[in-house]
């Protein structure tokens, strides 16, 4: 059994996987760590763990981390020197690093013998090509501060990746691929033979697709203007993490939610579903281009695996390019092609699964 642990500063969530046996093993998250109520620590909180594994040691551990910087450009064997390596990413990723940090400390602390392993959300795009992956501002100023697209969402694009080509029954090799990962957070990447050549998130997962709280691409004079409005840094970074997306739009960031309201004829509510699946047609436009052939456009996450009304709303009118859903199949359940027989460009759905694809790291280490 495998142990897959997503350290949040507050929280883990945790999953038993046994990799021969997808169905198997058990999840869970302990919450409010170092609140009045909850477990004082990241150690006391694995304890509890610990006791829903009913004492049974796992084969391994394996630990999403957000960031890996240029350095982690694959799954990596947890030693002092890379978790001190990775306590390094943290001006990268303030909100995401050091979460994983107190959890790996944690978890090496309670299950020293058994390999931990570091599976990073940005190792997918860690190659994207030079094009893709710079900014164009001011080169020593990018380079004095490692400012360049990193890409997020690496785990969950890979994994999905991969079942679209047996779904598809074509090697992925082959393949040009837009996949869409439609969660709370939401972004966009142009897979080509099972690389990442394009990516929406950017230096930080806030850029790119409307996201549930987050507000994707802007004009990037906004920030500065509003400090200059009286926000101070702190105060718009809140603004756009957490009070912008589909929250900011409409005062809801649950996609559930803001359907119900639009069903109703709610304005804000709809509004808010429209700028977001204008802003997904917008880069499926950009991305095809880019790939200049595009076999498959792939739906994953929360929403992307559960919407249909956010699916058809978000390729419709791309008949002429190829693209054309089908509204049965679209309401359906589980991995399938949703596309018309006729069209050029396959349309799936593909549920992903990130700790499987971390156990599967794991295993790897293992063997
Ligand atoms: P994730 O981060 O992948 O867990 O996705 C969370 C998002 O999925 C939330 O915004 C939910 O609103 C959305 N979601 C889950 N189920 C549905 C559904 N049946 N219809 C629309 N959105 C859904």
């Amino acid at each position: 059994m495998i142990l897959v642990l997503n350290s949040g500063s507050s929280s883990i969530k945790y999953r038993l996987v046994d990799p021969a046996d997808p169905g198997a093993g058990g999840k869970g998250v302990v919450e409010r760590i170092g609140e009045a109520d909850g477990p004082a620590d990241h150690t006391e909180a694995l304890r509890a763990v610990f006791e829903d594994l009913s004492g049974g040691t796992p084969d391994g551990v394996g630990h999403r981390v957000v960031h890996g910087g240029d350095r982690f450009v694959r799954p990596t064997l947890l030693d002092d020197d890379t978790v001190a390596a990775i306590r390094d990413l943290t001006p990268l990723a303030p909100l995401h690093n050091p979460g994983a940090v107190a959890g790996i400390e944690a978890a090496r602390a309670t299950f020293g013998d058994v390999p931990h392993v570091a599976v990073f959300d940005t190792a997918f795009h860690s190659d994207l090509p030079p094009v893709a992956a710079t900014y164009a501002i001011d080169r020593e100023v990018a380079a004095r501060h490692g400012i360049r697209r990193y890409g997020f969402h690496g785990i969950s694009v890979e994994y999905v990746a991969g079942r679209t080509a047996a779904l598809l029954d074509r090697p992925l090799a082959d393949l040009n691929l837009v996949v869409l990962h439609l969660g709370n957070g939401a972004s966009v990447t142009a897979v080509h033979g099972g690389r990442s050549v394009e990516t929406s998130m950017g230096f930080t997962p806030l850029e790119g697709l409307v996201m549930g709280t987050r507000c994707g691409d802007l004009d990037p004079a906004l920030p500065g203007f509003l400090e200059r409005a009286g926000l101070s840094p702190s105060e718009v970074d809140t603004l756009l993490q957490h009070r912008s997306g589909l929250a900011g739009l409409c005062g809801d960031n649950d996609m559930r939610t803001v359907e119900r309201r639009r069903a109703e004829g709610d304005e804000a509510a709809t509004l808010a579903f429209d700028v977001y699946c204008h802003r997904i047609r917008r880069y499926v436009g950009a991305y095809h281009a880019t790939l200049g052939r595009l076999d498959a456009v792939v739906f994953t996450a929360g929403i992307g695996e559960n919407s249909s009304a956010v699916r058809t709303a978000s390729l419709a009118g791309l008949e002429g390019w190829g693209i054309a859903v089908d509204p049965d199949r679209n309401d359906g359940r589980g991995a399938r092609v949703i596309s018309r027989d006729d069209a050029r460009v396959a349309v799936c759905v593909v549920p992903t699964d990130e700790e499987h694809a971390i156990a599967e790291a794991v295993t790897g280490f293992l063997a």
